[in-house]
Parts: structure tokens; sequence; C-alpha cells
């Protein structure tokens, strides 16, 4: 990609969007939280090649610098290594904030922290917003739902969550930093987005990462055996990252402060979800049940009115299109390199 400056980037990814080019009256100074993760480096992506100017502040627990080595030495980015329960001080007209673990095993490892990154992460990016007068987006979670006894879901669902279980560091921790957005809003005039995000994948999904896509790929790629927790029949609905994306920056700059769901309705059953990529992938691998995780949600699926509505946004990519493009960006080297960390 050839920059209007002259500069030159590339990106590992083999779907791009179209990207309208900003006039420099246009450009905004954007932080992004938990940049350096799966989801936060395909927003980079983006509001890079818009022509933004960048920050990314990210403390590389699940993140990493690779995932957004290609913009290092751009002159509208910049790299913070911070934790974003400490104070940070900056100048910016948005934030996106999504600094959080957001696979189980990983914000299941050390719970109490999860609940500061929520909690005090959250207070410290909105007492920012506050200062700077910048527009602040909350990546919240269809996890808000928990186990939901509506379905599908839609925004007004107020959820059925267990508050002591092993998966509440992460519900509550989004329920409070939703609450904690809306406090800030009424009390002190800040201006906020909340999206509620539902399962997710795409390429740079860390192999260790243990979240479903991702494991199953990874298992079927290397022939073992891919691992259904419980009886399979629990659902999910999955979207495509740059789907997700695109939500993210349209509810940014729309003017619509309620909740959004975010996700692609597109539901399967696990079981059903892991035969369409053993199948894809290699189909003389078996698939073995292993006992069901604690609380795990049993049916999960967006509504998306809101968002047609409100954002003219819809998922453009199926799921069979995303699952393509991802396999095909799996990074064989780094198959081997974490032969043994699976989670
Ligand atoms: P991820 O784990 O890949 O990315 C999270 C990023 O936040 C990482 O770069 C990590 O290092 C950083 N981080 C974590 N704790 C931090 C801290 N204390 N200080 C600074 N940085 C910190 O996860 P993701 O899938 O990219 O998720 C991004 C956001 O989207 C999260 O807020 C998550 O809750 C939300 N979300 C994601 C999904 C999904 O399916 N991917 C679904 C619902 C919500
Ligand atoms: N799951 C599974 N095998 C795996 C990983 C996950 O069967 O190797 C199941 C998990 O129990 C859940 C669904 O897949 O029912 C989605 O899990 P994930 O961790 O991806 O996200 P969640 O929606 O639970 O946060």
């Amino acid at each position: 990609i050839v920059h209007d400056d002259g500069t030159v980037s590339f990106i590992h990814a083999k779907s791009f969007l179209p990207v309208r080019m900003l006039r420099a009256s246009e450009r905004q100074r954007i932080l992004v939280t938990g940049g350096a993760g799966f989801v936060g480096s395909h927003l980079v992506d983006r509001l890079m090649l818009m022509g933004h100017e960048v920050i990314v502040m990210d403390n590389f627990f699940t993140g990493t610098k690779t995932n957004v080595q290609h913009w290092i030495g751009h002159p509208h980015f910049d790299l913070v290594r911070h934790d974003v329960v400490d104070p940070f001080m900056i100048e910016v007209n948005q934030i996106y904030h999504l600094a959080c673990p957001a696979s189980p095993p990983h914000y299941q490892y050390n719970p109490t922290k999860t609940v500061k990154t929520s909690v005090m992460g959250t207070i410290n990016m909105l007492g920012l917003a506050k200062r700077t007068k910048a527009r602040f987006l909350l990546t919240s979670t269809s996890e808000v739902y928990g186990d939901p006894e509506e379905h599908p879901q839609k925004e007004t669902y107020w959820g059925h969550v267990n508050p002591i279980g092993p998966r509440a560091c992460y519900d509550e921790g989004k329920r409070i930093a939703e609450t904690l957005t809306y406090s800030y809003m009424r009390q002190n005039d800040v201006d906020v987005r909340v999206a509620r995000i539902f399962n997710t994948f795409g390429p740079r999904m860390s192999p260790a990462d243990g979240r479903v896509v991702s494991n199953f790929i990874i298992q079927a790629l290397k022939g073992e055996q891919l691992t259904i927790y419980g009886d399979g029949q629990q659902t999910r609905s999955f979207q495509y990252v740059h789907d997700l994306v695109d939500g993210l920056i349209l509810l940014m700059n729309k003017n619509f402060t309620e909740p959004v769901n975010l996700g692609n309705p597109e539901e399967y059953s696990i079981t059903d979800f892991a035969e369409m990529i053993r199948n894809r992938v290699s189909p003389e691998t078996p698939i073995k049940n292993l006992p069901a995780t604690m609380d795990d949600p049993k049916k999960r699926k967006p509504d998306v009115t809101r968002a047609i509505t409100y954002l003219g946004w819809r998922p453009a990519f199926s799921v069979q299109q995303g699952l393509e493009e991802t396999i095909e960006c799996m990074d064989p080297m780094q198959l081997l390199m974490h032969q043994n960390t699976m989670y």
C-alpha cells in the first residue's frame, strides 16, 4: 500500500475492504487500547489506511508487536507498551477501548486482573475521554447476556449471568464497564458508543488463543482430534473480523449512543461447526467430546436489527468465506512454535 505521503506498508491479509481516504481536515488522533490484539490490529490497519493518526496502547498480555509491526516507523503511528489499569495521559479525539483478554482461558488465567482491566482500565479511559472531550467506544460483548433465556438476543435483553462463576470476571467486568460508560455519559457528558461484539474470527488469531475457531483450525491442520467441550449442541454465531471492523468504525462515527450488537446471525451448533472445519481441512481427522466447561452459554445469536437500522451495517462475509481466508492465512511456523502450548 502506497500512502499519500509516499510511505509504503505491507499487510499480511488476503482480503481487503475498500476504504475512503480522508482529507487532512477529517483526520483524527485516535487511541486504540488493546490495538496489538486480534481485533485491535485489524481496526488499526483500517484506521491507518483511512489516513488517521493512530496510537496503540497495549501491555502485550495476549497481543503481540508482530500484529502491528508493519506500521512501526510510519509517521502517523505510535505503539506504547502500557497497562490500561494505570492512568495514561495523551491528547486524542477518539478512543476505541479494546484492552481486555477475550478468550476464556486467557481471561480466567488471572480473574482478578481481568476485573481490574475492565473496571480500572475503563475508568481510566473514560477519565481520559472526559478531560480531552474525545469520543469513547467500548468494545463490550455478547457475554453481557450470559447464558441467555431470550433468543436471538436483542440489546434490550438484560442478561442471565452467574456473578460468581468462572466466566464472571469477564462477563461482570464488561457489564460494569458498560455501567461506567453510561455513568460518565450522564454525569460528565462524555460522548460514548457501546458495541456488543459476538464471536469473531479471522487471520491473526493466535494459535494459542484457545477459542473455538482457532482451536479447530489448528487441530485440523495438525491432524489432531478436534476437541468439543460438552455435547456440542451449544450454538454460536460467528462473524468475520473485517465485518466487525466496519461496524466499529461506523458506530464510532454515527450519532447513536445506545449499545449495538455486532455479529453475524449465522448460527451453528459446535458439532456442526467442528464437522465443517474438519471436512474442509482434513476429513479423516476424528472429533472427540471432552467435559463441558462450567456456565458455557447454551445458545447465542445476535439480533442485528439495531445495527441495520441505525448504522446501515450488516455482515458482508459469510462464515465460509471468512474461514477460507483464515485457514489460508494460518502460518505453519506459528503452528510449530505452539506445538505444546494449546489450551
Ligand atoms: P485479544 O486478546 O486478541 O486482544 C486484547 C488486547 O488487549 C491484547 O492485545 C492484549 O495484550 C491487550 N490487553 C489486555 N489486557 C490489557 C491491559 N490490562 N492493558 C493494556 N492492554 C491489555 O482479544 P480480541 O479478540 O482482539 O478482543 C478485543 C476486544 O474485543 C476485547 O475487549 C474483547 O472483550 C472484545 N470482544 C471480542 C470478541 C471476539 O470474539 N474476538 C467478542 C466479544 C468482545
Ligand atoms: N469450544 C469447544 N472446543 C474448543 C474451544 C471451545 O467445543 O476447543 C466451545 C466452547 O465450549 C463454547 C464454544 O466452543 O461452547 C465457543 O467457545 P469460545 O471459547 O470460542 O468462545 P465463547 O463464546 O465461549 O466465549
